[in-house]
């Protein structure tokens, strides 16, 4: 009979299980988080954990917020990098790891040397030796060591303290510890393997020796993963997999001769400290099938290629069936036993929008589990994360096409405001391409509905930076081109009176302003805007001319109808006698008004039968008086009056007659 044992301590660890609790309650709130590194060498976890906003980068400078140190630790001098940037530090140090790092700091504080043994391309050897105060070196080996020994005669010779990576094989650990007493005198040394890997590898070393082969799962660059398969290849075969579907494609055939071989075969499981639980079930379950139909045939590896497509994990992208919608959630199958629950709230990047709004009974839609609720068996998904996904790839199209695409303000952050497209994507825009002015609220445009370009797309860390200000810039430099496309002499506008100065004001005329001069604001005589016009008034204009090259347009306010010159030309005739008032008094006359709009001229030699040399002495602004029409010029617009004309007329009668 064919058995399969799982080892009890496979799987993740208690330093790793933390980092990546820390990392997903981080993206949760944070919506984006980063992590120096990957967070755990598992390329499935770390695809999955990056679905949930946990990015990991290479260097401080490409997080924005906050960064996380995972498991392994960092150096000192990366925590004061983090600092100098501003960024959030969300420490995940193994306290295990942290331990160590406790351990160098101090007992180097005085000035003694400090031996690291492991591996030190490691992050966590990497980490250790940037927390000591004096000389550090790290060997992975008794070759190292002796090479060591022989290359740096000073090294450890007042006191060395020495510590170990926590994933050192133990066996080797025990070897180099008697290396080093013998090489020197003064030595502290301070066991830090930690306790899961030891119980790990304890495990895996006796359950390596009651097995015919042992299947090691792990990622490719886990060293304590790798490690595992180390020890229990010193007692039986061993099958080093990263999950399921890698186990069949590449040990199949290996595994069916093992199986064919004896009747009874004992296959034992191991993972690494970086191996979800899942992965581990995963791989039971594909040996277990592998035994019971020892003929794995075409058919069972095309069923083993769809099996991991519906697992129900957090973070993993299913197809699923709406069954049934109510005000507040979808409910939907997804082809397990559980139900699968969408809550209004992640069916759409939408607020307004109903579950019914979104989704019917029948609907087979692309949704990822966000929750996997064992003890009441429901798995709650989420289609807006889809929506997402798939609105990054419209914003990467609208970035290449330079297209304005459509969202609304959903939060505002530090340093601007978060933007969701139409389909979904979350776009970052700095307050300086808001468009609100530098003394404005970034609130001000919270829930409102905005066009934006893109600006920056980073599809790595799922981050996208948009452009309010260009889109409007856009759309405002199409409304001008139309505007000078269409503009011609004599069109009419409806403007808002934007700003005034003492020759005119200036229109708002959708976008560009065009300028009404003063004698053009009204046809009566005005000294000032201000006495017809307010800013802010809404006024009628016609276009005069314009010049699309200075991008200027002249204005009048005047209206052709009640142009007081027409009237004029209706109602009075040269011979004409009229009342009119003196308006102002020039050195070679005066002006008086016949009607409103129309003025006369009575020439100093008009004024009298007498000579007079100074028009102020005989009229005064204000002053009616009776003069005749004496000429009227159409073409210029002028009308002569004369007052000595009346006066010859009169013969003897007494001089300018004058009424106040
Ligand atoms: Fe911490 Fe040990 Fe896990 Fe390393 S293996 S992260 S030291 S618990």
């Amino acid at each position: 009979m064919t058995e399969i044992v799982t080892a009890k301590t496979a799987g993740y660890c208690f330093g790793v299980r933390q980092a990546v609790d820390i990392a997903e309650k981080a993206a949760e709130k944070r919506g984006t988080v980063y992590t120096l590194g990957q967070l755990i060498h598992n390329n499935d976890a770390v695809e999955r954990l990056r679905e949930h906003g946990v990015i990991p980068v290479n260097d401080p400078t490409e997080a924005e917020g906050s960064i996380i140190i995972r498991s392994h630790g960092a150096p000192r001098s990366v925590y004061d990098r983090i600092a100098e940037l501003g960024l959030e530090c969300i420490d995940a140090t193994c306290p295990y790891v942290a331990r160590i790092h406790k351990l160098v700091d101090e007992h180097s504080r005085d000035g003694s040397d400090t031996l690291v043994v492991g591996d030190r391309k490691h992050p966590e050897v990497i980490g250790i030796m940037g927390f000591a105060n004096g000389e550090i070196r790290a060997v992975d080996s008794g070759e190292e060591l002796d090479e060591l020994v022989k290359s740096d005669k000073t090294f450890g010779t007042k006191l060395l303290n020495v510590v170990v990576q926590t994933t050192f094989d133990m066996c080797k650990w025990t070897d180099l510890q008697k290396k080093i007493k013998k090489h020197y005198t003064n030595v502290k040394i301070f066991d830090t393997i930690c306790r899961a890997t030891i119980e790990r590898q304890t495990e895996a070393a006796a359950l390596s020796q009651q097995c015919d082969a042992m299947v090691v799962i792990g990622g490719a660059h886990s060293s304590n993963s790798a490690k595992l398969a180390r020890i229990c290849a010193e007692s039986c075969r061993v099958f080093f997999t990263e999950n399921a579907g890698q186990l069949v494609r590449e040990h199949k055939d290996s595994l069916k001769r093992l199986l064919s071989s004896a009747n009874d075969v004992k296959i034992g499981i191991t993972a690494g400290a970086s191996t979800p639980a899942y992965i581990i079930k995963e791989v039971h379950n594909i040996m277990s099938e592998i035994i019971k139909d020892e003929a794995v045939d075409a058919e069972f590896m095309a069923a083993i290629d769809q099996m991991p497509r519906v697992r129900a994990y957090a973070g993993n992208r299913v197809k699923a069936t709406v069954v049934a919608v109510n005000k507040t959630e979808a409910v939907v199958d997804i082809g397990i036993k559980q139900s699968g629950y969408i809550p209004a709230e992640e069916l759409s990047a939408n607020p307004n929008l109903s579950p019914e709004d979104v989704v019917k009974v029948g609907d087979v839609i692309d949704c990822i589990v966000t929750k996997v609720n064992d003890a009441d068996g429901f798995v709650y998904l989420s289609k807006k994360q889809v929506d997402a996904q798939a609105g990054m790839e419209k914003i990467i199209k609208a970035k290449d096409e330079n297209a304005t695409v459509n969202g609304t303000v959903t939060a505002v952050v530090k340093g601007g405001v978060i933007v969701t497209s139409e389909d979904g994507a979350r776009v970052f825009v700095p307050a300086s391409q808001s468009g609100v002015p530098r003394n404005g609220k970034l609130e001000d445009i919270l829930k409102k509905e905005v066009g934006f370009k893109v600006i920056e797309v980073n599809e790595g860390r799922g981050r996208v930076v948009g452009s309010i200000k260009a889109a409007d810039r856009e759309a405002t430099d199409a409304v001008k081109a139309k505007f000078w496309e269409e503009l011609e002499v004599g069109k009419k506008f409806v403007g808002e009176v934007k700003s005034m100065e003492s020759y005119g004001v200036f229109v708002d005329l959708g976008g560009v302003d065009g300028m009404v001069h003063l004698t053009e604001l009204t046809w009566n005589r005005v000294k000032h805007p201000k006495e017809v016009v307010s800013v802010g008034d809404k006024l009628e204009v016609t276009v005069k001319s314009f010049d699309p090259e200075k991008k200027r347009v002249s204005l009048t306010a005047k209206k052709p109808e009640d142009n007081p010159w027409t009237k004029f030309m209706n109602e009075f005739a040269e011979g004409d006698v009229v009342k009119v008032q003196v308006v102002s008094i020039t050195p070679f006359g005066a002006f008086a008004q016949i009607i409103p709009g129309v003025d006369g001229l009575i020439h100093i030699s008009q004024i009298s039968l007498e000579r007079v040399t100074d028009v102020s002495k005989v009229l005064s602004v204000g002053q009616i008086v009776e003069a005749k029409i004496t000429e009227i010029d159409e073409e210029k617009s002028r009308v002569s009056l004369s007052i000595k004309a009346l006066l010859e007329e009169g013969g003897d009668e007494e001089e300018a007659p004058a009424e106040e």
